[in-house]
């Protein structure tokens, strides 16, 4: 049953065209349940019906032909009800209706499931046999793993079925929809950046020009057989020869006579070089896979391998190929903060990702550098998208391909007011973050993620409330030395002299990770990520402290944070280990400088040199440490740690994550992440009352502070500081300075008393329109 079930929902993917895919599966289904019919419907929304698309028993004339509408027959109830439908005697029910062109009069017994994505109907698929009686428990359970399975493919290859067409002038505009990553609206021609060789990314395209693909897929085949030949060369005196003798079996494989000639069969019949190798492989790897001996399962992982080698080389040719457009919108299987700071500077409009969700680190990033994103398309279209003339909205998270002439106008016009409403916060930019009846909150900046914040001064803000030090760990080869972060943690600090800079110790794990520290978990967010690791590694956090010690000497203005404080263990240790770097340095320091007295002149006096060395190492200072609030413990640990530390800071992003268990990084649960849940909101407030009782400075530094509505919200609560992008800094400020305290505490305590999310956010944008910042509601939300 599984393999079946497995097997037809491969074969489904894997068939370039959806209606070929569709026929070929009900088949499969019919002949797999001995039943007398397999039929399935595809929703259609806008026009309010299931069309009948493919069917193994109905007449062929109705398919493409036939609806029922969303309130209509069997079908439609299946649909209304969004639960499996088992009867005996179809005809009898109340809800029949009879179609006298599908010809189904001699079907008796009806099972039909609907085909449910992202909780919305997009199809039903049914069964129906001559015999009156239900259909078994067994039938249902299979129709009912095969629908949830489907699902998910179809969805995409409808999408894709869409853009086919599209290409084909038909006219309809392909609309998708995905997470509203970043705000910001961008009208540009998509850039699709694919990821390193992964087989199953490849989407199976066809192709006119069977013999450049053939010289393409022979051209891949000599390098692979190369890159072999210098491995096992490479290899030859380090391990023995049974070893080597893969490379052999490789090269074998590669031969005409085996997997090559399959490939160059598939190319023949019109597919693409990378998509014909997609097909053999994957056709061998199932072989194997079924095959029920263990030693020749494993050979699946050598066909793959094998695979992906010939793809690097395919692709590496596809790469030479491509040259970034002047102006685009990047799109990516996964778009990394990584991959969005190396496209910054280089023409980047706005950001697609088919995974990912708004808290991820490339949208917190793509926010930060105001460039609107979507994230989470899931969809399988990637090179189908790729020079395509696309509309991103980052308020609804939609975006167009190919829009009309109408929908370009009607955006552009948003973006007009989009930019008058900058300008006019930027007006506040030099005046101070005050309510109107005085009460005052310093704005700060998020910073690390991007280069290049150094203008962000100008943008009002007093200080840096985060600086994110693992993004420049991630464009590297290897960990910086101790030199290089000091240039670097200098020239920051340098940014802002006069104000506190906070720096977070390498915060890595969950969706950030270095190329050359490999981090492989189930369960990164709950795994060995921030303190965690550099505690496990104190000579990396070590490093790192120095760095930041020494780039601080006279100018005083460092903060140190610590990310993802479970407990007060951690703090204790992580304490210790600041104070060892800041003691060894302080006396490296005075040896330094008595060598270089001692260097300069032999017969200078010894207590005058240790004077001289106290005076000078005495700018070497010890900075204020603090936390970050993100892991829920600590909140039942406050006094505790207010005994430890000189701030708190709270990470909103992690903390909403981790009270709600929803990951942020995960498109399938984001519309359950929301900062404005009840309970963060409480949460936050408990942060804020404890933070006065013991009489501890308190910030948040996640994206919460650069809405509207939860500045609003944080003010009333009592927070000292709120950190966000510099993008938003004046946009806060603006509504800051626009909204008097005792009001937002009204509004506080009434959100204090609602229940659900929803209410929250509907409670929220009233107030913001009577307050009239209504046209930060688009902006906000
Ligand atoms: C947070 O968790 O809110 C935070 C600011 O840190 P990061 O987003 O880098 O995890
Ligand atoms: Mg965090």
């Amino acid at each position: 049953m599984l393999t079946t079930l497995r097997q037809i929902v491969l074969e489904f993917s894997q068939n370039s065209e959806l209606n070929n895919a569709l026929g070929c599966m009900v088949n499969h289904v019919k002949k797999a349940l001995k039943t007398d019919c397999c039929s399935i419907y595809l929703a259609d929304y806008q026009q309010q019906h299931f069309l009948l698309m493919a069917s193994d028993g109905l007449a062929k004339t109705s398919l493409g032909q036939t609806c029922v509408g969303f309130s209509e027959g069997l079908v439609g109830l299946v649909g209304q009800r969004e639960e499996p439908l088992n009867i005996a005697n179809a005809q009898a029910h109340q809800e029949y209706i009879h179609a006298p062109e599908v010809q189904e009069d001699d079907f008796n017994a009806f099972l039909g499931t609907p085909i449910i994505h992202q909780r919305k109907v997009i199809g039903i698929l049914s069964i129906q046999q001559k015999e009156s009686r239900f259909f078994t428990q067994n039938d249902e359970a299979f129709l009912v793993t095969l629908s949830a399975q489907l699902a998910g493919v179809l969805a995409s290859a409808e999408i894709k079925s869409l853009l086919d067409h599209q290409q084909n002038n038909t006219q309809k505009l392909a609309q998708l929809q995905g997470i509203a990553g970043a705000p910001g609206i961008a009208l540009s021609t998509i850039f699709v950046c694919q990821p390193q060789a992964d087989l199953a990314a490849v989407s199976l395209k066809k192709s006119s020009d069977a013999k450049r693909q053939l010289l393409r897929f022979e051209q891949a085949v000599d390098k692979t057989r190369q890159d072999f030949e210098n491995l096992s060369n490479k290899l030859s005196n380090l391990i023995d020869s049974d070893s080597l003798a893969i490379f052999d079996v490789y090269k074998q494989l590669l031969d005409q006579a085996n997997l090559g000639q399959e490939v160059t069969e598939k190319i023949v019949q019109g597919w693409r070089a990378d998509s014909a190798l997609k097909l053999v492989i994957e056709h061998y790897i199932k072989q194997f896979e079924a095959i029920d001996d263990s030693y020749l399962q494993e050979r699946a992982s050598d066909i793959r391998d094998l695979g992906t080698r010939l793809l690097v080389n395919l692709q590496q040719q596809a790469k030479e190929e491509l040259s970034l457009p002047e102006q685009f919108i990047l799109l990516a299987q996964d778009v990394t903060a990584s991959m969005v700071a190396q496209y910054q500077h280089q023409g980047l409009q706005g950001i697609i990702s088919l995974s990912g969700s708004n808290n991820s680190h490339a949208a917190i990033l793509a926010r930060s550098l105001g460039l609107p994103a979507i994230m989470g398309v899931n969809s399988a279209v990637l090179s189908q998208l790729h020079q395509q003339q696309t509309i991103i909205d980052g308020y609804s998270g939609e975006l167009f391909i190919n829009p009309s002439e109408s929908l370009r106008n009607e955006y552009k016009y948003l973006l007009s007011q989009e930019k008058a409403l900058t300008d006019k916060v930027l007006k506040a930019v030099s005046l101070p973050s005050i309510t109107r009846d005085g009460r005052a909150i310093e704005l700060q900046l998020n910073a690390g993620l991007s280069a290049g914040f150094e203008h962000s001064a100008q943008l009002g803000a007093l200080g840096i409330g985060l600086y994110r030090t693992e993004i420049p760990f991630m464009n590297r080869h290897c960990f910086p030395s101790e030199l290089e972060q000091t240039q670097l943690y200098r020239k920051v600090l340098q940014v802002f002299p006069t104000h506190g800079v906070t720096m977070r110790t390498l915060d890595v794990g969950g969706d950030k990770s270095l190329p050359y520290f490999p981090i492989n978990e189930e369960n990164p967010f709950l795994g060995w990520r921030g303190i965690r690791i550099t505690l496990d590694h104190p000579e990396i956090f070590l490093v790192q402290i120095r760095a930041m010690l020494r780039a601080n000497q006279g100018l005083n203005n460092l903060e140190i944070m610590l990310p993802m404080i479970s407990s007060i263990e951690e703090v204790d240790e992580s304490i210790r280990l600041i104070n060892q770097a800041f003691f060894e340095l302080k006396s490296e320091l005075k040896t330094d400088i008595k060598a270089d007295l001692a260097k300069v002149s032999s017969t200078i006096n010894p207590d005058s040199a240790d004077a001289k060395a106290e005076l000078i190492s005495a700018q070497l200072t010890r900075p204020k440490i603090g936390i970050m609030l993100e892991v829920p413990s600590v909140i039942f640990q406050m006094e505790a740690l207010a005994k430890r530390v000189d701030f708190f800071s709270v990470g909103s992003n992690d903390l909403t994550q981790y009270l709600l268990a929803v990951d942020r990084n995960n498109s399938q649960v984001a519309n359950l992440y929301d900062a404005f849940h009840p309970a963060v909101l409480n949460a936050l407030n408990s942060i804020a009352r404890q933070a006065d009782k013991y009489l501890t400075p308190i910030s948040l530094c996640g994206e919460l502070a650069s809405e509207p509505a939860g500045a609003i919200l944080l003010l009333a609560m009592g927070y000292d500081k709120l950190s966000m992008n510099g993008h938003n800094v004046p946009r806060i400020k603006w509504v800051i300075r626009h909204v008097e305290f005792e009001q937002t505490q009204l509004i506080l305590a009434h959100v204090l008393t609602l229940d659900t999310t929803k209410q929250v956010h509907s409670y929220l944008n009233e107030q913001l329109e009577s307050l009239g910042l209504g046209s930060f509601i688009r902006a906000g939300f």
